[in-house]
């Protein structure tokens, strides 16, 4: 479905259009490109009070969940074979902590795992650069809002770069392109009658940057994520007319039970719509920082109606000559996301503000909003005054990132909120890791260089179907793929671990070892045999254990002297069993993985 003219008519642009019951509404074929010059199409602003509005969005806004199979566009190969996923657009007002690691790594494993399986991904990442806060704390810092922002971006790509997290766009709010992009979003929310003037008076939280309802914070108006009163404002503001979408959001949960993930959030967002709608407002007077609100430049675009959108813009950042159109993301360009992998804390914003954005802008909604749960260190939550934050650099600067992303992704059941204990994360990465896949693998090799000349000495193929070993790696990969899915990284852990510790029981049990010494041709083959199966098992967990463990994956694909570039270019079909051959030679053994030690200070703590 590829736009006719730059300039089409107005039309739904929801994913499917024959099942879109609304006609295209007359309206301007030759929309100004931007609203910098006074505009007749916005003669007076849309009075609180109208009760009917020009319906031009799409009326089937819970079947615009475009899934593959309904999608009718000419690019309908091109999206199903896309993946699209998102992290949140982290707020650059402070360098990056461990909330913001967390849900990278996730949505890394994820994009790694679909890569795998051939899609065409696209990871988006980012940094959300607007409003008050980051004003504020550039002046505490001595320095202009845009050289504060410059530098907390790049710390966040630094991160980035030193967990393995390999992103395919990472957009800052603040680009020239992207300002286009929501002035653009802007005109057509307009156009649609869901922008209105208003004034409002209410209980701000500027942390949150964002007004409060009085059930929403604690005794005496305090906020409950960032602890502190909020305060009394009042102020004329642009509201856009989120009460409008109250059935159509009804709708988007009723028939798509999964648009929200796990149950217990969904649940959450389906008592907050139930509850009713509000309109909220969409501008600051007072906030300079900020995009420059069209046909109004005494306003600034609210950060949040400016942020959302730049997982639109990044995907067009990612296609040269896409232009700032928004709706071009939709043609191809990856737009619905898949999954915007979230924190629960901005729940609201994604599962309820933002469909409903989409809507008035006349965009498909993204497939899936997951939200993940609050970290926790020893049992407390982490906070400069308690002075327990755990600093990911730090933390990957000491253990790599290996370590790091296996831990969260494994011992944290993602959706739920986990705790970090330096001892258990030492424990758990060295038992699982650093034993039975590092020393196992090490032993495993240093047998076979002794015992065969450092080449394999069968096919793997030709392991009986009921070894020990091929068994349980038969048994378990396959559960593998439903947990990321799924996006269970726990559970996708846990199984292919669990064919690594059986191979490393199994060579315990089998002492292949000994068996060399036997004079025994049958021994000798037994030997061999195991280490074969072992070797082949590692070969498979490496493929299955690359998203989460990107480095460890290719050291043991160039330990076992495979060539290419590691087990990437193996791809998901290279967990079948079968891919070490006779004759093959394998490197010579080194550790793939040191054992982690637990520092001083935390043992006497
Ligand atoms: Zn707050």
């Amino acid at each position: 479905m590829k736009p006719t003219s730059l300039r089409p008519t107005r039309r739904c642009w929801c994913s499917v259009p024959a099942a879109c019951s609304r006609s295209p509404r007359a309206g301007p074929s030759t929309a100004p490109q931007t609203l910098h010059t006074p505009s007749k199409r916005f003669p007076a602003l849309v009075s609180h009070n109208t009760t009917t509005w020009p319906s031009v969005f799409c009326s089937n806004a819970a079947r615009c969940l475009s899934t593959r199979s309904a999608a009718s566009s000419g690019d309908e190969d091109a999206m199903a074979n896309s993946f699209t996923v998102t992290t949140p657009l982290y707020y650059a007002n402070a360098s990056p902590h461990m909330g913001s690691a967390y849900p990278t790594m996730a949505a890394d494993a994820l994009a790694r795992y679909y890569r795998l399986r051939g899609r065409e991904v696209k990871f988006v990442t980012g940094t959300d650069e607007h409003g008050e806060k980051i004003a504020m704390s550039a002046e505490s810092r001595g320095l202009s809002p845009s050289e504060h922002v410059d530098k907390m971006s790049a710390e966040f790509r630094d991160l980035w770069s030193a967990l393995d997290v390999e992103y395919d766009a990472f957009v800052r709010t603040t680009s020239d392109s992207h300002k286009e992009l929501v002035r653009g979003v802007i005109e057509r929310v307009w156009e649609n009658g869901d922008i209105y003037k208003d004034r409002y008076e209410g209980h701000y939280c500027v942390g949150c940057e964002e007004y409060k309802a009085e059930g929403d914070m604690l005794e005496g108006n305090v906020c409950p994520i960032h602890q502190t009163v909020c305060e009394t404002r009042s102020e004329e503001n642009y509201f856009f007319r989120l009460s409008r979408y109250q059935n159509e959001l009804e709708e988007v949960f009723r028939t798509n039970p999964d648009f929200v993930m796990p149950e217990a959030r969904r649940n959450e967002v389906v008592g907050w719509v139930e509850g009713g709608l509000k309109d909220f407002s969409i501008s600051r007077g007072a906030v300079e920082w900020g995009i420059q609100f069209p046909s109004d430049p005494s306003q600034t675009v609210y950060v949040w109606f400016d942020a959302l959108f730049g997982y639109v813009s990044a995907l067009l950042g990612m296609a040269p000559g896409a232009g700032t159109d928004a709706r071009s993301a939709s043609d191809g360009l990856g737009w619905p996301a898949d999954v915007h992998i979230i924190g629960k804390d901005i729940l609201r914003f994604h599962a309820v503000y933002w469909p409903a954005m989409l809507m008035s802008a006349g965009m498909p909604l993204p497939k899936r909003v997951f939200g993940h749960g609050f970290l926790t260190k020893d049992g407390l939550k982490m906070g400069k005054s308690l002075g327990n934050v755990l600093d990911p650099t730090d933390l990957v600067a000491r253990h790599g990132s290996d370590a790091v992303r296996y831990y969260f992704l494994k011992e944290i059941n993602f959706g739920q909120d986990g705790d970090f204990v330096e001892e258990r994360f030492v424990n758990i990465v060295n038992a699982n890791l650093a034993n039975d896949v590092g020393n196992c693998l090490n032993r495993t090799l240093t047998l076979l260089k002794k015992n065969c000349g450092s080449r394999v000495p069968m096919d793997s193929g030709d392991i009986s179907e009921d070894h020990p070993v091929r068994l349980e790696c038969e048994r378990r990969i396959p559960e593998v793929p439903a947990a990321y899915e799924g996006l269970d990284f726990a559970k996708a852990a846990e199984s292919i671990l669990a064919v690594s510790g059986r191979g490393n029981q199994y060579l315990e049990e089998a002492a292949p070892w000994a068996l060399f010494k036997s004079e025994d041709e049958g021994d000798r083959r037994k030997a061999e045999e195991t280490l074969v199966a072992i070797l082949e098992a590692l070969r498979v967990v490496a493929i299955a254990l690359h998203p989460i463990t990107p480095g460890l994956s290719a050291r043991i694909h160039e330990q076992l002297g495979l060539p290419g570039a590691g087990p990437q270019a193996a791809g998901w079909e290279g967990t079948a069993w079968g891919g070490l051959c006779e004759g093959q030679e394998i490197a010579k053994p080194k550790p793939v993985f040191a054992r982690l030690e637990l520092e001083e200070a935390e043992t006497v703590a």
